[in-house]
This record gives structure tokens, sequence and C-alpha cells, in this order.
């Protein structure tokens, strides 16, 4: 048999959304349980792929199923296709699986030809409104479906405007229009060598292959890989059959959502207007009543509404989002779908919808995207301001949250104007870890270059700081101390607003409003952790940010970065000092600076954490990081040491390393200089027998080492801190057990992990540095070229972002067996950026792995990511 590539609404399901695309199903769905909808059908998603394997044509067999759905649905209606009396006019719009808001197009009122016009305006009783909405098709149909340049066309209308002395589109009579319709078919043979095509079914044929080529269109691309959307998958076209909601004051428009989307409440929620089409109300020329208005102007219909939009909510036991349409009295149904809502809505209808005992705590736990719950711990914009206000720029979403204030270019000014009370952003190149109080002194961060896991971008993240990075829109004069952006100069100390979820910025100030935790949250998250198996941690280096995360829900640090703590101004000096060091001795004097420093640093986490596992990472990052590149500081750094400028920038000179990420760091250093693991070592465990005996805590330091590669290399740094940590012990004849694990990071490890179990306590995928190893890319450098990547389908995703499940991932499921084999006990966890990426988690949920950790502003987004993978595959 012939296979099927267009369903009539009347013979698809909800079930069928993969192949009938999210708003396909939905039609289908409303016609099969008697919801009054304009009749038509949808042409698949697999004739979408077949379009494309095709080499983008639509072969015969689907061309002939299109008219044969076509020849039903002019039956069904009652109308034709290009008739003069009685027309039928068809909307096309695209619907993938999940729903893609305006990433692809839609053509409206196609089957508008010049004869068919006449029939409309006969229809309608409205001339003007017949070739308005036909000059509006010839527009859309040679923009989306040829190609044409629409400003060929606007540039028409004001000169048509200009002549006429018109200031709004309004103004223009019904012979104007029919002059603007001449001379648009005009321009259109003039660029397609063609006259306008007057054949319904051409104009439906190139609008479809158009919704086609749009599944593919630069927007949808990037859409896509923020929203973890196959390109396989292709987008399902619909054709639907126009009503009309301008025939009179008994026919009108509008769209409702179930519950209000913004903050849950269950009442309908929704605006109309009497006569009026689709675009009048998005367009704002009218204003639009509320809801409720409908009751008094056409009560009929109301209830009718008011009764199919219950029982819409009832079948698909979910908030709707609909658009309705009035024609003459008669209610149609244009569409519905799960409505998207704000987070504290989402909580809000969640936990309503179990209370109301429609929904099972699980299938409640599954109805809130994981990502969404980042927006409630950040500060948001003020509604109201942000719809009025247009960007000057984009770069990456790196960091969510909302932020306003005065730019400075250097983090010193940045710190400085903070200390004063002011309201600061930072905007640089790129970030470094010098940078990192100007970081923590400022309400959002701003940089030209990196990427989503760009220095900024993580630390950023770590600290819950706003962020937008990579806007390479923008040039930054750093000497200047401005900005330039499509000629205009931002000055430091101007006002700008960062958007860090949708990496918008705004050239003045936006007002924000703080985090509102509500009830609702707390309950919704306490149902993720009795679901979920796997345990949350976070990556935490500081008290302050421990706090947060434990606040957050974490039930333990899964990686403190060391070497974090010592780009404080009052510890730099000693660190610097040991770097520079000729010999032990010299360099074990540095350690002795740094010592009682580390020790307060972990007893101020160890206190935080009030008993909770904490894993403290020996020092990792390439050296050079932390020296200085300035002339003046390289004096400066030399008077201190009492050693020559000569001396100590040849010192510096040696150090340089062609490619520091893949050069003398982690553990390479500890092998190098066992000094450095001694002084780790000792500041905590001494921490941890201090926090012991003054709180009680039963605490079980656990030490993990990173960069390893080699099993011996992994022993002769934990022989040291096993000597070091047995004799603090002894001495302190207190008992105390402590763990030497870990990390996997480079691809050696995760080979040979069965031997390197056998020296290790536990494991934690590194997946930052394993991506970058496993792919040979740098973590910095990728974001420069991965966008061609993207551009050319080469890559759908940001593989620092989203596990590359088929590669790196093969890596950690092969590392977790074979450890597990060597070592029965072994517990391995994740500490990479993914800990936090809702997918990444449902991968490492399947792989067995004991805990992920994250930012402390992901721990949320993790629980929930978690509890949705039990769900979905249940793991003991
Ligand atoms: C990693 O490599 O994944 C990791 C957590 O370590 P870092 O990002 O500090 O290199
Ligand atoms: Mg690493």
């Amino acid at each position: 048999m012939e296979k099927k590539y267009v369903y009539l609404f009347s013979e698809g399901n909800a079930s069928m959304r993969n192949l009938l695309g999210g708003k396909g199903a939905n039609l289908a769905e409303m016609t099969n349980i008697g919801i009054p909808v304009p009749q038509g059908f949808t042409i698949t998603t697999e004739a979408c792929t077949k379009y494309y394997e095709d080499g983008e044509i639509i072969v015969d067999e689907i061309i002939q199923q299109i008219n044969n759905a076509l020849k039903n649905t002019e039956e069904i209606t009652g109308k034709k296709f290009g008739d003069k009396q009685n027309p039928l006019l068809v909307s096309v719009r695209s619907g993938a699986r999940v729903s893609m808001p305006g990433m692809m197009d839609t053509i409206l009122n196609l089957g508008l030809n010049d004869e068919s016009v006449k029939g409309v305006a006969e229809l309608t009783q409205n001339e003007r409104f017949a070739y308005d909405s036909y000059r509006r098709f010839i527009q859309m149909f040679s923009d989306v479906a040829m190609g044409l340049d629409k400003r060929k066309f606007e540039n028409i209308l004001d000169e048509i405007k200009d002549e006429k002395n018109y200031e709004y589109d309004t103004d223009l009579t019904t012979d104007d229009l029919k002059e603007v319709v001449e001379r648009y078919k005009e321009i259109y043979v003039k660029e397609m060598g063609s006259s306008f095509p007057q054949d319904p079914k051409e104009q439906l044929m190139e609008s479809v292959k158009a919704v086609f080529r749009s599944w593919n269109n630069p927007r949808a691309i990037v859409y896509r890989r923020l929203n973890d959307i196959s390109s396989s998958w292709g987008t399902a076209v619909n054709v639907q059959s126009m009503v009309f909601g301008n025939m009179g004051n008994t026919s009108g428009t509008g769209v409702a959502f179930t519950r209000n989307p913004a903050n849950g409440k269950n009442e309908i929620f929704g605006e109309y207007l009497i006569n009026a089409q689709g675009e009048d109300v998005v367009a704002g020329i009218r204003t639009p009543q509320p809801i409720s208005k409908l009751k008094e102007e056409l009560p009929k219909c109301f209830d009718e509404f008011m009764s199919i939009a219950k029982k819409l909510e009832a079948h698909y036991r979910d908030m709707q989002d609909m658009e309705f349409t009035i024609e003459q009295g008669k209610l149609y149904f244009l569409q519905t779908r799960n409505g998207k809502r704000t987070a504290p809505a989402a909580l809000k209808i969640a936990v309503d919808l179990v209370e109301e005992g429609v929904l099972t705590k699980k299938e409640a736990l599954l109805k809130v995207e994981p990502k969404q719950l980042d927006s409630l711990l950040h500060p948001a914009f003020d509604e109201n301001e942000l719809k009025k206000a247009n960007p000057i720029a984009k770069g990456l979403p790196a960091s969510p949250g909302a932020a306003c204030g005065r730019i400075y270019f250097t983090a010193q000014e940045a710190k400085s104007h903070h200390e004063k009370g002011e309201k600061v952003i930072l905007v640089r190149l790129e970030t470094s870890p010098e940078d990192i109080e100007g970081m923590v002194a400022a309400e959002g961060i701003l940089t030209v270059r990196g990427g989503m896991t760009s220095h900024a971008a993580v630390v950023a993240r770590g600290m819950g700081t706003c962020c937008v990075a990579g806007c390479g829109e923008i040039k930054v004069n750093e000497e200047e101390r401005k900005f330039t952006v499509n000629g205009n100069a931002y000055q430091e100390g101007d006002y700008i607003s960062l958007d860090g979820s949708t990496g918008n910025v705004y050239g003045f100030a936006i007002k924000t409003v703080a985090p509102e935790i509500t009830g609702y949250f707390g309950i919704f998250m306490k149902w993720a952790d009795e679901t979920r198996k796997l345990k949350v941690r976070t990556n935490a280096d500081t008290p302050r940010d421990a706090e947060q995360a434990v606040r957050f829900g974490a039930e333990g640090i899964g990686l403190c970065r060391t070497e974090h703590m010592f780009f404080n101004e009052d510890r730099i000096p000693a660190v610097r000092e040991m770097i520079v060091s000729e010999n032990e001795e010299q360099r074990r004097k540095a350690l002795e600076k740094l010592l009682p420093m580390q020790r307060e640093d972990f007893i101020g986490i160890y206190k935080a954490m009030e008993g909770r596992p904490v894993t403290i990472r020996f020092l990792d990052p390439p050296l050079h990081e932390f020296l200085p590149t300035e002339e003046e500081d390289i004096k400066e750094l030399s008077e201190e040491m009492g050693i020559s400028y000569e001396e100590l920038n040849s010192t510096i000179q040696s150090l340089h390393e062609f490619n520091p990420m893949m050069g003398h760091r982690g553990c390479r250093l500890t092998v190098s200089y066992p000094e450095i693991a001694e002084m780790q070592t000792r500041a905590i465990i001494e921490a941890a027998i201090s926090v012991k005996k003054e709180k009680g805590y039963d605490i079980v330091p656990e030490i993990m080492i990173p960069l390893v590669g080699e099993r011996k290399e992994l022993k002769y740094v934990k022989d040291t801190v096993v000597r070091i940590a047995d004799e603090i012990i002894a001495d302190e004849g207190i008992h105390m057990d402590y763990k030497v694990g870990t990390m996997i990071e480079i691809p050696r490890a995760a080979l040979t992990a069965d031997e390197i179990a056998k020296e290790a306590d536990f494991f934690s995928f590194g997946t930052n540095d394993l991506t970058q190893m496993t792919f040979g890319f740098s973590r910095d450098d990728a974001g420069k070229f991965l966008n061609d990547y993207y551009e050319r389908s080469v890559y759908e995703f940001d593989p620092f972002q989203k596990l590359d499940q088929n590669g790196v991932g093969k890596l950690v499921e092969m590392a977790t067996t074979l450890g597990r084999g060597a070592r029965k006990d072994l517990k391995v966890g994740i500490c990479g950026e993914h800990g936090g990426d809702p997918s990444s988690v449902e991968f490492f949920h399947n792989t067995g792995l004991d805990y992920v950790s994250c930012s402390p502003f992901r721990v949320p987004l993790a629980r929930l990511a978690a509890a949705q993978s039990q769900i979905n595959n249940p793991r003991k």
C-alpha cells in the first residue's frame, strides 16, 4: 500500500504528535472529540524529511495526496478553492513535534486571486477587507514562498501613503488597496519574470515547500540547538480552512488560556475583538476586550466557549492556550496547545492539578521543564518595562537572570564603583580568573568573546550572576572606555541592562524585581526528592556559595576548586611566590603562608555544609594563570619578593606553555612538587578535624586528584596524601576516615579505569576537560568556530553544554563499568558543567552514576531532571 503522507483532521489523533506535529495532532484530536474546528489536513513530518531526501522537491505521490485532501476539505466545508462565489481560503502553518513559536513560516488567506477576492468582498460585505487581505497575501507569499525582499512591497505602500498624505495603513481606501494590489503584482512580474500565480493549487504547493524550507532557516536552527530539538524531526504543515471573524458584530476572534499563565490562578484568561481578524489582535491597533466581556456581547458563544475550554483542559489534563474565531455567531477553535507559562505559574498549576485529583504527583513532575526553574532563582525584569524595550545587541544567554547597572571595563573599576554603592555591569572582551573580584561585584557580566563554557559563563553561573557572553556585535574600546554598537557609543558609567536568559542587551536601565520563591516551589521539589535516585551535589568554592546551594537542596559538594581561593587579593602574592620559587625550600616557605588561609577556607566550607559530604580538589589550572603579565605588576612582585625585575621576568617567560590546557597542570603539578599536595592535604585534614571537634559533625574528607591519566601517577600523589593525612590523624589521636579519589577527565583515564580504580575510592567525571580532550578542541576557543558547525548542520548542539552521548558518553559508560568491575563500592559522580543540563542528567541517571554535581543555581533543575529520569526510566 502507498505510504500516507497527508491526513485529514478527522483521520489523526493526539498520539500522532511525532508524525503530525503538535499542532496537527491537536487539531485532529479536537476534531475527534467533537470540538468545532475549521477543517483541513496535515502534511506529515515524514513528508518534510522526504522533501529533503528527494533534493528539495515534493514528489508526485505526495502532490496527489495533497490534492485529494484538498478535495475532501472542499466537500466538508462546502467551499471551493479559487471560487468567485464561495471561495475556500486556507492558512498554511508549520507545526513541529514541539512548538517552536515564531521560528518557522506561516501563510494566511491562501487561495486569494483576482476572482476569489471578489467572492470574499461579497461574503464579508467588506470590499476593503478583501483587497487588504489580498495585498497582504501577495506580500506574504512573495516573501515567504518566493524569497522576494519584503521591503520592496513595504516601499510601495509607503509611496502611496506619501502620495496621498496618509499617516496610517488604516487611512488607505478600497481604491488605494486595489492599486496596491496592482503594483504588488507588477513587482512580482519584474522580480520573478512571471505573473503572480492565480492558481490556488500552485500557491499551495509553493507555500508547503516554503514551510518545509523554513525548518532549516537560521532562526529555527538556533532555536533547536537551544531547546534540544533534533533536526531530523522535520516539521509538519497544517492546511486549515480560514474562518472570518470580521463578518460583522456577531463575529470576532481571540486567544485565551484556561488558567492565568502569569501566576497560575485557576481562572480563564484571555482577550478578544469583535469584528476583527487574528492579525488585528496581534497588531495592537484596537484594544482587545477581556474575555469576560464576551458574556455580555455574545452570551451564547461565551457559554459554549467556556464549556469547550473546560472540556479541553480536562481532556489534555493541562492548562490550554486556545485560539478561537466566531464567524457570524458560530464559534470555532483554531488551535489548542499546552499553554506556555511562567515558572511560578507552572509550579502552581502542577500542584493544583494534583490537588484537584487530575494528575498524580509523578505526572505533575513531568509537566515542568527543569530549565524553567532557573528563572525562579534570579532577579527578573519588570514585565511592563521589558515589553517596551528593544535590544541593542544579542549574545549568548550564558547565565540567566536580569541585570541593570552602569558599565565599567575593568574589574578594578567595577569593584571600586560597586564599593561606592553603584550597581555595575562588567564589560570585558573576555574574562580571566584575575577579574574575579570585579565579577563578584557586578550585577551582570557582558563579554565580547567566549562561549557557554568560557570562564565568564562558568563563573557567572556558579555565582548565579547574569551573564551575556560572546556578544560579538559590540566593539569594545578599552582605551577610550566605551563600546559601540550600530554606530551608538556607550561610555563608562552609562546604564545598560542584560537579560542572561535570552542574551539580549539593552542600552538603558530596565527595572528589576527580586525573585519570589513561593510555597508551591517547596511542595513540588519535595515530590522530586521523594522520587529521584540520583543524588545532587554542588560545585562550590566558598561558604557563601555552599550555603546558597544547601538552601537550593544540594546534598553535598561534588567539586570544590581550590584554585579559586588562590586569586583573592591577600593570597595571590604568596601563590605567585610559590610558582616562581627556584627550589623546594623557597616553595615550602610560600606554601607555609598559604596553609593557614586554605585551612580557614575549608573550615568555612565544612561548617556551611553541616556534615554533608565535601569533595575538595587539588590545585588544577596551568600556573601561568596566576602570574602577572603587565610590566608594572611584575615590578611590584619582584620588589615584594626581593628579586630583580629581570630575574622574575625571565622565570615568568620560562613558564610559558604553547598549550597550557594540556601542559603542566592538575596532578602533574603535584608530581613535580609534592609539597603542594602536602600543604593541601594538611589544610583539608586539619580543617576537618577542627570542625569535627567544634561541631561534632562526622566528617569524612574526600580528596580529589585532577587530570589523572595513569594509575601510577595517581598512586604517586595519593601516597603523599595518605602519608600526611595518617600522620596528622595519628598526632591528633582522633578517628577520622577519609577518601582519596580522582577526576576522570582525560580519555586515557577512562580507557584504563579498571587500573585506576585500584587506587581510587571514587571517580568524578570532569566532563569539561573530557569533552575538550575527546573532541580535541579547546573549551575556550571552540566557541569561535562551532557556530559554523551549527549553521552547516555538522553539530546540532554545543558539546560543552549538553553531553555528547555517542562519544564522550561512551567513555563515561565504559569507565563506570570498568571502574566498578575492579572495585564494587566505587562511588561515581560527575562535576563538569553537564551536571546541570537536563538531558545530560538523564544520561547520568541511566548510566547508574551515584550523583551529579552542578553550580548552586542549577541544583533545583538537576533535582527535577533526576526525578523525571527516574519516572521515565526507573532504576533501583
Ligand atoms: C571538568 O573538567 O569537567 C571539571 C569539572 O574541571 P574544570 O572545569 O575545573 O577543569
Ligand atoms: Mg577539569
